[in-house]
C-alpha cells in the first residue's frame, strides 16, 4: 500500500501536469491588463511598468527609506538614529506610485482581489532572497470593522500567495487589530503614531519567543503601523521583519 507522502508526491505530480497541459490550452494572461504571460508574474509591459518604480539605491539599512541623492552611500535615516525601530528591517518592494499604486487601489477599493495573486508572488521572490527565512508570516490586520466594509483584508491576501508559494505557515489571527483608528490618510507622522498606538494586540504571544516573524502590509507611510505591530513581537522574544508591496514616497 502507497505510503499517505507518497500519495501526495504522486497527487502533486498530476497537479503539476494538469496545471502544465492546462496553461498550454489556456495560457495564463496578466491579471493587471489581461495580456499573456510567458514566464513571469506580469506581462512584459506591466512588469516594465512596475520595474520603473522599484526601490533600488542607496536606502536606510533599518527601513529602506530611499535617499534622494543616487550619490549618498547607506546609512541610517533621521527617523530610525532618533527612534530606533522594534523591527530587524523592514523592506519595501516600490515607491506607491504609477501601476503600483494603481494595482493597490485597485485591490482595495474597486475589490480586484485577482491581482493579490501576482502581487504577493512578487513579495515572494523577495522573501526568497531573505538571508534567514521566515518561520510564520503575519499579514497586518484591519479592524473587524473595515474587514465587514471591505470583506476581506488584501495584506492577508498577498500574504497567502506568499506562504502558498513557498510553504511557510501564514498566522492570520495571532495578530489582532484591537482598537478601530479609523483612516490614517492625511495625519502626519506623529499623529499617525499616536493614532496606531495600542491598536494591536497578540493572541498568545509566547507563540512567538526565538521565532523569526515577517509582517506583510502593503503600504509603509511613516511606518507607524509596522513600528506598533512589530514592537509587539519583540516583546514576546521574537526577531521581527516588515516587507510591503510600495512605500509612500511623500514623507521621505
Ligand atoms: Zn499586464
Ligand atoms: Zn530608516
Amino acid at each position: 500500500m502507497a505510503r499517505p507522502d507518497t500519495i501526495k508526491n504522486r497527487e502533486c505530480k498530476e497537479e503539476s501536469v494538469l496545471g502544465a497541459l492546462f496553461s498550454i490550452l489556456v495560457p495564463p494572461v496578466c491579471t493587471l491588463c489581461n495580456e499573456d504571460i510567458v514566464d513571469h508574474i506580469l506581462c512584459a509591459g506591466c512588469s516594465e511598468e512596475f520595474e520603473k518604480e522599484r526601490l533600488t539605491g542607496p536606502a536606510c539599512p533599518l527601513c529602506s527609506e530611499p535617499f534622494l541623492s543616487k550619490e549618498t552611500l547607506a546609512h541610517t535615516c533621521t527617523e530610525c538614529a532618533a527612534h530606533t525601530p522594534p523591527f530587524v528591517q523592514a523592506t519595501s518592494l516600490y515607491l506607491y506610485r504609477g501601476q503600483v499604486l494603481e494595482a493597490l487601489h485597485g485591490l482595495k477599493y474597486r475589490g480586484t482581489t485577482k491581482v493579490a495573486r501576482p502581487l504577493g508572488l512578487l513579495l515572494s521572490e523577495e522573501i526568497k532572497r531573505m538571508d534567514r527565512p521566515p518561520d510564520v508570516i503575519v499579514p497586518v490586520p484591519l479592524h473587524t470593522k473595515r474587514l465587514q466594509k471591505r470583506s476581506f483584508n488584501q495584506s492577508v491576501l498577498m500574504a497567502r500567495v506568499c506562504s502558498n508559494s513557498l510553504a511557510i505557515p501564514l498566522d492570520y489571527k495571532g495578530l489582532m487589530r484591537v482598537r478601530d483608528t479609523g483612516a490614517q490618510v492625511g495625519l502626519s507622522r506623529a499623529e499617525r503614531a499616536k493614532n496606531i498606538k495600542g491598536a494591536f494586540a497578540l493572541a498568545d504571544a509566547e507563540l512567538y519567543r526565538g521565532k523569526n516573524v515577517l509582517l506583510i502590509d502593503d503600504v509603509y507611510t511613516t511606518g507607524a503601523t509596522m513600528r506598533e505591530c512589530a514592537t509587539l513581537f519583540k516583546a514576546a522574544g521574537a526577531a521581527t521583519y516588515g516587507l510591503t508591496l510600495a512605500r509612500a514616497a511623500k514623507f521621505s
